[in-house]
């Protein structure tokens, strides 16, 4: 059996750090859609390529053109297999297909994942975020922060807050993400798919969490 869990969560709740931690630990395949474009485009598969084309003319790449992406991706899995899907469906009309294609080649979507976490605990994340602008390296005020205050540990250059994470565009991220994303919560949750998971803790306790979930 192949089975799908899907990360739910909003921009901040770590579902990329939750994913990939458990993944490592169980074996589970972590399939993040930015990862899975560009190997399809790397490896050039029949979807890659396409992808490929639309990204080089500076379009955003088709539904449908991802959605061939994951019937190549869940094709080429081998049985059995557990994936962990980060970043994929967006909205209810992603979700739905899911399960067309997860149908046609044998798979199931088990569970989905919801990281929970409180407006202001993500604004205090997504905010205190600093990135050195140098040679790349990331810190966060409160959980990861420099040694010398708005200077890179690694480079000694200054740090700067990326512009995804000023206040503004942190309140338009979230509220795209509301506005999107909460119908495919209640898809899960009318088919009895949905986990909650309280995500409010460190990164290692939210993987604690999410690992005793998955392997329920
Ligand atoms: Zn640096």
């Amino acid at each position: 059996m192949k089975n799908i869990v899907v990360f739910l969560g909003a921009p901040g709740a770590g579902k990329g750090t939750a994913a990939a931690a458990v993944a490592a630990r169980t074996g589970a395949r972590h399939v993040s859609t930015g990862a899975m474009l560009r190997d399809a485009v790397a490896r050039g598969t029949p979807a890659g390529l396409e992808a490929k084309g639309h990204m080089e003319s500076g379009g955003l790449v088709p539904d449908e053109v991802l959605y061939r992406m994951i019937a190549e991706l869940l094709a080429e899995t081998p049985d059995p297999a557990t994936l962990f899907f980060d970043g994929f469906p967006r909205n209810e009309a992603q979700a739905e297909k899911l399960e067309q294609l997860a149908a046609e080649s044998g798979a199931t979507v088990a569970s989905a994942l919801l990281l929970d976490v409180s407006r202001e605990a993500l604004l205090e994340r997504l905010g205190g975020r600093r990135v050195c602008p140098k040679c790349g390296a990331g810190f966060h005020v409160k959980s990861l922060p420099p040694k010398v205050d708005g200077v890179c540990d690694a480079c000694g250059a200054a740090l700067v807050v990326r512009a995804d994470d000023r206040p503004e565009t942190i309140a338009h991220r979230l509220e795209v993400y509301e506005s999107a994303t909460a119908p495919v919560i209640g898809f899960y949750e009318r088919a009895g798919k949905l986990r909650r998971v309280d995500a409010s803790g460190s990164a290692a306790e939210v993987a604690a969490l999410v690992e005793a979930e998955v392997s329920r």
